[in-house]
């Protein structure tokens, strides 16, 4: 008993690591073989894309009954466009993309993609959707081919190469003495952070998702590798759904909304221009990384 009992248990702890870091986890439910908390409804249908239109509607949620995260929030990305969200650690940034690629259910509310109430589709189709970014990516112990053709696991080979090139890793890899076959992950090569972020970004160019949500790492790379990384983030959003969840407000001065969150509300929303003027609660957070930039 105890034998069968640590592996399920094991199971059960990477799950919830995998579930807390976002990662792009719709093919480790499967590789892992773990039960869904969250069921698809007997009658759920397919998403039917159009543009890729998100619609969170006065959405409250806790992770637990007798604490709630989120109260009442509201927000609309127009197909194609671009938001922000900022706040304060624990403010409830990343429970939104968690509640948007459904790891829970809303307490009350709704979220809509496409005018469809993502607790009416398939999590699968769902899940195809949504395309992230995640602040730490997770390798697996294998080639860096497997890593990025993971994003996609039917892409051929030709396609692999060239979301490698798009995402400015192709070269990098082709540097590697065993080329696309060089290990990589915890028992393999290590990459720096600005590499896995490459991987990541390849693998949401092959996955192709009409959403996206970047979860900006916290921890600053350098400059040049941020700029790059900024650069090349701007080039897959376009067209898509994008949701940056953002710590340094000088990456998100030209998107069309930013919403700034506190407590599980948005406190204030519009862009960087208008949220400057108000000399609000952004206002205030702008000046703040200015000045430890300064100095
Ligand atoms: P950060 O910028 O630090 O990532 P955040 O704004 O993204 O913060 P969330 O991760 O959304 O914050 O967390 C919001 C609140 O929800 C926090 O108080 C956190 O403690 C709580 N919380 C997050 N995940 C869970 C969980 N799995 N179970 C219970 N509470 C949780």
């Amino acid at each position: 008993l105890i034998q069968m009992f640590i592996p399920l248990n094991f199971m059960g702890v990477i799950y919830r690591q995998i579930k807390q870091s976002l990662t792009d986890i719709e093919r480790l439910f499967t590789l892992l073989d773990v039960p869904q908390e969250i069921k698809d409804k007997p009658t759920a249908r397919p998403l039917e894309l159009k543009g890729g239109e998100v619609r969170f509607v006065n959405v409250h949620f806790g992770y637990d009954p007798d604490r709630q995260i989120l109260h009442g929030v509201d927000f609309t990305v127009p197909a194609g466009h671009n938001v922000a969200i900022v706040g304060a650690s624990g403010a409830g940034k990343s429970t939104l993309s968690r509640l948007l690629f459904r790891f829970y259910d809303v307490t009350s509310g709704e979220i809509l993609i496409d005018g469809q109430d993502i607790r009416d589709v398939t999590q699968a189709s769902l899940r195809a959707a949504i395309g992230i970014v995640p602040q730490d990516t997770v390798l697996f112990n294998s080639s860096i081919y497997f890593n990025i053709a993971y994003g996609r696991p039917t892409a051929t080979r030709e396609e692999v190469i060239e979301a490698a090139r798009a995402a400015h890793i192709l070269s990098f890899i082709e540097s590697l003495p065993k080329g696309w076959e060089t290990t990589v992950g915890e028992r393999g090569l290590k990459l720096s952070g600005g590499e896995k972020q490459r991987v990541a970004i390849a693998r949401t160019l092959l996955k192709n998702p009409q959403i996206l949500i970047f979860d900006e790492a916290t921890s600053a790379l350098d400059t040049q590798t941020e700029k790059n990384i900024q650069f090349e983030l701007k080039e897959i959003s376009r067209n898509r759904s994008t949701i940056t969840i953002a710590h340094r407000l000088s990456t998100i001065i030209d998107v069309d909304e930013i919403l700034v969150m506190e407590r599980g509300q948005i406190v204030e929303r519009g862009n960087h221009r208008s949220l400057l003027a108000h000399q609000g609660v952004y206002a205030e957070l702008w000046a703040m990384q200015q000045e430890a930039r300064d100095h």
